[in-house]
């Protein structure tokens, strides 16, 4: 519709106590008529007055027209919320996080005061926020504490066209809601405390979400879209990573000015690729612009995410290597080029037998869906450029969307909240039946960890588990660690392996500083304990030591600084956690090694394997085959080990290893061998 210009309103006062600007680490200056030039602002009087009038409205509209920061405004500065607090999912922490810096600057009021946010082990709102960007697990957290959100008055689903595994609870989850709080108590013509739900998506199919809810109102945005060239290469490339390389340096080298991004798998392609272009930058010739090159991934540090927001510095060329997540969550200024390289990373649980499951992680083509998105990233501004590093015939032979997550993930953990909600995963209404593979392994393993009872019901200890923001395996270990007299060197096992992909810097194979750092720390009995033995030297240098000094112990061991103050964040909030459900967190079992391994056996009795002749080993509760992988310190044979996951990449290999006795296992099956 086109709508006439909008007046603007007046911005409420919120629960600002200081005028101070937020320490922002936007690029532009969040002066409101850049609000009113947003594609959404067309709009506005519209949008409001369908929110006035729908409890649910499905809101479609291209990415970067201004959904996720501006909605949220509208909602609270027309009174739709209430006085009460506005919830804005994300699926990812740095859409999360990046979101809330956004509005707070545009509102001028610190971050953490009326618009904060809350994502997994980092929360940053008062009770007076007004505004609270919240990563869809962690909603879902908030639901076992307020079944009926009673709290917000209105809950915005953003980016819900990813049908994350969370998204989906939550979509179910509102719909059973929004009878609750918008029925018609008894005595009363007008509910209590109603609720409005806002589905916001960012591709076309939105129709299944009006369907879901029953007929909701569906509102198309348009966006601001200019016309992108799109080229494909005549063949495929072996090496999606070197023709994105090669791409690039033509870009640089014969084009005009403009931002470049890259889409790339996963966080290790990012990586690899940014060495790459810098070494190669270095030798160009004089007079070709500089350029700046920026990763862009889900677990980035925010002091990292925020650069590639920063304004190019002029003469230069900004050039964004980023993952999926800049397709729709976050929109980066400047962009003119964009090259594809038609990957992702797919999560899928193979849950082939009952009592154990293979999380895989593994990079796959792109869909249609995507594939569009990417493309659109360059037209932004002005007139673009794509360009795929592949063939035309492999566009259109692309699946035309991902499945949802509830058809393959794992779904221990979210069958263990929904128990804590008094629901059953089979029970629930969801906008696609979840897998019934993954239901039972997820059953079992639920029952094996003695969250669940042998009806199915859950017990004091799944309750506890629950309250556990790890996965259930490891918040089994957790309690064990409370009965068996280690739970302060337990606790900093989970703490240090939530961020153990990061811990150490380098990688062996390539690195010899790597090597002595690992050698360093190194326990015989495997990761677990040597992740540990790193983690407790950082605590007492931490504690003793300046942040200068802090820093260069950290780089001279080959240790990730960043990741090690993220897991000394994990620690504390899971020691306040363990104190709140009864576990003293100073129980420790001081050199002793037995008691940490049996609590991982008892946690991860599903992860452990026994060594067959050939050298491999054979999960003791399922069938799979794996290696140890070449990151671990263990890499001689033993009799038994117990692993973290299995990752399934040119074969199997366990992560995370620990060498446990046979016996030991053999004590933790008698225990369990009835429970499935
Ligand atoms: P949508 O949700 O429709 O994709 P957004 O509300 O996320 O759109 O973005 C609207 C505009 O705000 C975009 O031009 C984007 O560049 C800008 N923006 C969003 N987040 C940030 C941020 N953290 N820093 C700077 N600009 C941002």
């Amino acid at each position: 519709a086109s709508l006439p210009p909008l007046k603007r309103k007046k911005q409420e006062a919120g629960c600002e106590t200081s005028k101070k600007r937020p320490p922002s680490h936007v690029g532009h200056t969040a002066r409101s008529s850049y609000r009113d030039e947003l594609p959404i602002a067309q709009g506005k009087p519209e949008i409001i007055r369908e929110l006035q009038r729908n409890s649910v409205t499905i809101l479609v509209g291209e990415t970067g027209s201004g959904k996720s920061t501006q909605i949220p405004q509208y909602i609270l500065e027309a009174g739709i919320s209430r006085g009460k607090c506005i919830a804005i999912t994300q699926p990812r922490r740095v859409g999360a996080t990046s979101l809330a810096a956004r509005v707070a600057t545009e509102r001028g009021v610190p971050l953490g005061t009326s618009v904060g946010y809350s994502i997994r082990f980092d929360e940053n709102y008062c009770p007076s926020t007004k505004i609270k960007f919240i990563t869809d697990g962690m909603l879902v957290r908030e639901l076992i504490s307020d079944a009926l959100l009673s709290h917000y008055g209105v809950i915005i689903i953003d980016e819900a066209h990813e049908r994350t595994l969370r998204t989906d609870v939550l979509l179910a989850s509102l719909k059973r809601i929004l009878q609750r709080r918008n029925g018609l108590p008894l005595g009363h013509d007008q509910p209590t405390n109603p609720l409005k739900v806002v589905i916001m998506s960012a591709t076309l199919d939105a129709r299944r979400f009006s369907d879901f809810f029953g007929g909701a109102e569906l509102i198309y945005v348009k966006g601001r879209q200019y016309a992108v060239r799109i080229f494909h290469t005549p063949a495929g490339q072996p090496d999606f990573v070197e023709a994105a390389l090669r791409t690039f340096f033509q870009i640089h080298t014969s084009n005009s000015a403009g931002d470049v991004l890259i889409f790339l798998p996963g966080q290790e392609e990012i990586e690899n690729l940014l060495s790459s272009i810098n070494f190669y930058a270095r030798q160009l010739p004089q007079g070709v612009m500089p350029v700046l090159v920026y990763p862009m991934y889900s677990s980035l540090h925010p002091s990292q995410q925020s650069k590639v927001f920063e304004p190019t510095p002029y003469g230069s060329r900004k050039c964004i290597l980023a993952t999926n997540i800049a397709e729709t969550s976050i929109t980066i200024p400047g962009i003119k080029y964009v090259i594809d390289t038609g990957k992702c990373k797919e999560k899928r649980y193979v849950a082939k037998e009952a009592s154990s499951g293979v999380d895989t992680l593994l990079t796959r083509d792109i869909s249609r869906s995507s594939a569009m998105q990417r493309a659109g990233r360059a037209g932004r501004e002005g007139e673009g450029f794509c360009f795929r590093v592949y063939p035309m015939h492999a566009f259109d032979s692309m699946v035309p969307a991902l499945e949802p997550e509830i058809c393959r993930c794992d779904l221990t953990a979210v069958i263990l909240e929904l128990k804590c909600l008094g629901l059953d995963v089979e029970g629930h209404d969801f906008m696609d039946d979840p897998d019934e593979e993954a239901v039972h392994s997820g059953l079992t393993t639920l029952s094996i960890l003695g969250a669940i009872d042998k009806h199915q019901n859950l017990t004091d200890a799944g309750r506890k588990m629950a309250e556990l923001p790890v996965d259930p395996k490891f918040a089994r270990t957790i309690l064990a660690s409370g009965e068996l007299g280690c739970s302060k060197e337990v606790i900093d096992v989970v703490s240090a392996f939530s961020v153990s992909s990061r811990l150490f810097l380098g990688t062996p194979s390539n690195d010899s500083a790597a090597v002595d750092a690992r050698e360093k720390f190194k326990h015989p009995s495997g990761d677990h304990c040597t992740i540990l033995n790193a983690f407790r030297a950082y605590q007492e240098v931490v504690s003793s030591a300046s942040s200068g000094a802090t820093k260069s112990w950290c780089a001279a061991n080959s240790l990730n600084e960043r990741a090690l103050s993220e897991a000394m964040e994990i620690r504390r909030q899971l020691r306040k956690i363990c104190g709140r459900i009864g576990i003293n967190t100073d129980i420790s079992c001081g050199s002793q090694v037995q008691p940490i391994l049996r609590c991982l056996v008892l946690g991860l009795v599903q992860n452990t394997a026994f060594v067959q002749p050939n050298g491999l080993y054979k999960q003791v509760m399922g069938s799979s085959v794996m290696k140890i992988h070449p990151g671990s310190v263990v890499q001689m044979s033993h009799p038994a080990i117990v692993y973290n996951e299995l990752v399934l990449t040119t074969q199997m290999y366990a992560r995370g290893v620990s060498v446990i006795s046979k016996a030991e296992v053999s004590s933790v099956f008698s225990h369990i061998s009835h429970k499935f």
